[in-house]
């Protein structure tokens, strides 16, 4: 199967090529939310594809495409979702599809606004790369012991704040917040100094479990519908003076943007790797069969106001040293349920190279290395008016899966 087959013309080298087919959430002139499927530069409107009646055979209620998120068409399950998913892989390359003859069921993405394709009323966020845990470690503690002792044993994570992430394209101010001066005896109240981005990506949880029950390593995939890019905004120096003991709190809460189309897991199929190699040995409930890291290209631009943009951070998913069937074994191991539209994310994604690190305080190591962008200017931290560009795509000979892009700007603080 190749791009070149289907009867809606795909640019070469698009993130959604015919092998993608990731799922989101759109409006355009019509102003209803709904489902829709990325190819190419266009959207395929779920909700007009039911109207012609393409999915009859697949017996499950159209109107999950007419909801303003994806979490009742997630909750059909796999066997339905992926149907749908094969399903208008074959129409798209079947030149007498009545789809063809129906215009109406394409939106082109120029013309559509993205909404956040699912509800997600919990967000987890893991720490489960070794180099970003190494990097921090060595800069704020001790580079001779930079991982806490538990780092090795168990995938890290704490509970973050859901009601404040936001799909791509929605630019936030910079946050307040209380802060400590270096050399400075009282706290003071005002704009944050050092925001930061955080290269990650996100799981969507598929499947709901009922309190009280575990899923293994060996499951864990079932209870992933897909992947999405994500900036996990810090404020690190509110982040130092607040995260002691219990934390990081209102320096991750003001904004985290996600990418707005879902990447399904049998999208990404063709992209498994082998993760690095656990030493010491992982507790049994986290041992794993199987290849369970992919190999995802991710990179950081920065863009400042009028300038272009500059690639920061060249960096991969593959490096990751918890997987996702680790990270969700763990995360149930005591009971704690998962409901469908949950995000867990990776934690920083760093490789080990110096361009490899996946935020501003890795890049500049703490302020003391200034990134120099094309314009000339350098950067420390963000600065206001800079938008921050994450992208992400995998690519194996003629199959190209991509994420698209997450984007924010960072506004002037609201004081
Ligand atoms: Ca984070």
């Amino acid at each position: 199967m190749t791009n070149s087959m289907s009867w809606v013309s795909i640019p070469d080298n698009s993130d959604f090529s015919i092998h993608n087919l990731p799922f989101g959430i759109f409006s355009d002139s019509n102003p209803i939310k709904r489902a829709g499927i990325a190819i190419g530069d266009q959207i395929i409107d779920l909700s007009k594809v039911a109207e012609l009646g393409v999915f009859t055979g697949l017996n499950f209620d159209t109107d999950v495409f007419t909801n303003e998120v994806l979490n009742p068409f997630i909750d059909l399950g796999k066997d339905t979702t992926n149907a749908v998913r094969r399903l208008l892989q074959k129409e798209l390359i079947n030149d007498s599809s009545v789809l063809k003859e129906q215009q109406s069921v394409l939106v082109h993405q120029k013309d559509a606004e993205m909404h956040l394709p699912v509800f997600i009323r919990d967000y987890t966020d893991f720490y489960s790369s070794i180099e970003h845990a190494t990097n921090v470690g060595t800069m704020f503690r001790d580079p001779e012991n930079a991982l806490m002792p538990n780092w090795k044993h168990l995938p890290v994570g704490y509970h973050g704040r859901a009601s404040s992430i936001t799909v791509s394209g929605h630019d936030v101010h910079r946050p307040m917040g209380q802060t400590m001066p270096p050399n400075a005896e009282k706290p003071v109240y005002g704009p944050s100094k050092r925001v930061d981005f955080e290269l990650e990506m996100g799981f969507i949880i598929g499947k709901n479990t009922a309190l009280g029950t575990t899923v293994t390593t060996n499951d864990a995939e079932d209870y992933i519908f897909g992947k999405v890019l994500l900036n996990d905004w810090s404020a690190r120096d509110v982040q130092k003076w607040e995260y002691v003991p219990l934390g990081p709190f209102l320096a991750k809460s003001f904004a985290s943007h996600i990418s707005p189309w879902i990447v399904t897991m049998e999208a990404l199929e063709p992209f498994r790797v082998p993760g690095p190699k656990q030493d010491p040995e992982v507790l049994p409930y986290l041992k794993y069969n199987g290849d369970k890291n992919y190999d995802i290209h991710l990179e950081v631009a920065i863009q400042p106001e009028g300038a272009n943009e500059t690639v920061v951070c060249t960096s991969n998913f593959k490096y990751m040293y918890w997987n996702m069937t680790q990270q969700l074994a763990h995360h149930t191991m005591n009971g704690c349920n998962i409901n469908v539209g949950d995000m867990m994310a990776s934690g920083t994604i760093s490789g080990k190279s110096e361009d490899a690190y996946g935020s501003m305080l890795e890049l500049a190591w703490a302020g003391s290395k200034p990134v120099a962008l094309n314009d000339g200017s350098e950067r420390k931290f963000i600065h206001d008016n800079d938008t921050v560009i994450m992208r992400g795509y995998s690519e194996n000979g003629d199959v190209r899966v991509g994420f698209g892009e997450v984007r924010a700007k960072i506004l002037p603080a609201k004081q």
